[in-house]
């Protein structure tokens, strides 16, 4: 790597506007909602069996429920026959007397008889109906399923901070509960502004491009545990950018924006949102460069308060939005769901080209990672342009984003990168 000189760079790395942000979000009130909505949702509070599983002690096997003692002879050559006085189906209530000599036909997860402390299968049956043969001995226990062996009632299930996957759900409903407590997703209003948007699917005319940011930023937010709102996109327009987030303040956690942040003459996200009291500034990284962050205030609030939804006002190019949201959103909105685990797992991977970088800046480089035969990772840019931040029909190609260093200028071939899969 080629280390460059020291230059004039912006006042903020990407590590102090992280920190910054996270300093001011934090995870939203807990909630209790039905186990069927929380696939996802971070658990706020320990879960405890209400009902120990299983809740009582219930046969394995289709087939017969007897005392050991009356078959302790059986063998294939001198099966020793029962009468079969009561028939019990999984769900049924009955709990038959069996006396010596007496079995029950049973089906898996019936309740075995108070009486009987085993289960003959089938297979070692001639099946019969009225009297029974048993062909082999079975042994102490055989084939129950005792009480409890899974968890006890009161036994802590699941503990607060799990992100709940589809067995965690399981769980909790074969504990016999019903509700959770979650921090819930956060609602996050996605708003996209330039004159030049259309929506996808229309023709264009000169000077106009398809809005794809505001589709890049829903998936985005719907991947990372948020509940996305589209808001589509605004012209450049101050009033109309502003109304449209004073309707929705009140209906959102956060709003993302994209576009109108930098310093040309139609920025109307920074000329409506710097004087409402959000920061805009550079950070040191590229693409991404031109960030805003701050919250919007609710109607009838001082515009000082820090109450209203997080307001990320993201660069307009798709690939600075995309490396933005990495940076900075995901870990912020998986903050707000109540995640401790809010960073990707990165790795060490080796380069198989170079590439240069701007030196004083952060750069990430959408990445393709290729596994060779022995397993071993190599990345190369996903985009001819490298990280220009334009290119976002390439971008899809992109598996992984490449941190170099803010004093790097010049990678090579072999050089070793932190890399974060990001599919
Ligand atoms: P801006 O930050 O508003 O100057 O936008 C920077 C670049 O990103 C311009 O080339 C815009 O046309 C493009 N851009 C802005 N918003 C979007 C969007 N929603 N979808 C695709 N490209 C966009
Ligand atoms: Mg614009």
């Amino acid at each position: 790597m080629t280390l460059g000189a020291p230059t004039a760079s912006p006042p903020l790395s990407v590590t102090e506007h992280l920190d910054r942000i996270l300093g001011s979000v934090t995870r939203l009130p807990a909630v209790t909602i039905p186990i069927a909505h929380a696939l996802n949702l971070t658990l706020a509070e320990d879960v405890h069996a209400a009902v120990s599983v299983p809740s009582f002690d219930n046969s394995a096997m289709d087939g017969y429920a007897l005392r050991r003692v009356d078959a302790a002879a059986a063998t294939a050559e001198t099966p020793v026959a029962f009468r079969v006085v009561a028939d019990l189906p999984a769900g049924s209530a009955e709990n038959p007397r069996l006396g010596s000599g007496e079995a029950a036909r049973i089906m898996t997860g019936a309740a075995v008889p108070d009486d009987a402390d085993c289960i003959v299968p089938i297979e070692d049956t001639d099946q019969g109906t009225q009297t029974v043969l048993i062909s082999r001995a079975p042994q102490a226990a055989a084939h129950i399923r005792r009480e409890g062996a899974d968890v006890r009632t009161g036994d802590t299930v699941l503990t607060a901070g799990r992100v709940l996957g589809p067995r965690d759900l399981a769980a909790a409903a074969a504990v016999g509960v019903s509700d959770l407590s979650v921090y819930p997703a956060p609602r996050v209003g996605v708003l996209s502004t330039g004159s030049e948007l259309r929506e996808p699917g229309t023709p264009l005319e000169r000077g106009q491009i398809h809005d794809s940011n505001s589709l890049l930023l829903a998936a985005m937010i719907a991947e990372g545990g948020g509940i996305p709102i589209q808001l589509g996109s605004v012209p450049d327009d101050n009033n109309a950018f502003e109304e449209i987030l004073r309707t929705h303040a009140d209906q959102v956690d956060a709003f993302v924006t994209s576009g109108g942040v930098s310093v040309g003459a139609y920025d109307i996200v920074k000329a409506v949102l710097a004087p409402l009291g959000v920061w805009f500034g550079p950070v040191r990284m590229q693409p991404g460069k031109p960030q805003g962050f701050g919250r919007f205030p609710v109607a009838g609030e001082p515009t000082t308060a820090a109450t209203g939804p997080a307001i990320f006002a993201l660069p307009g190019n798709p690939v600075s939005v995309f490396v933005s949201f990495e940076a900075f959103v995901r870990p912020a909105l998986l903050t707000m769901a109540g995640r401790s685990q809010i960073f990707r797992y990165t790795q060490r991977v080796t380069t198989s080209v170079g590439w240069r970088s701007p030196a004083g800046r952060a750069q990430y480089m959408p990445t393709i990672v290729d596994w060779d035969d022995a397993g071993t990772a190599s990345i190369r840019p996903a985009t001819a342009g490298g990280s220009g931040s334009y290119l976002v029909a390439s971008l899809a190609k992109a598996n992984a984003l490449a941190l170099v260093p803010e004093d790097v200028t010049e990678v090579f071939a072999g050089d070793v990168l932190t890399v974060t899969l990001v599919s």
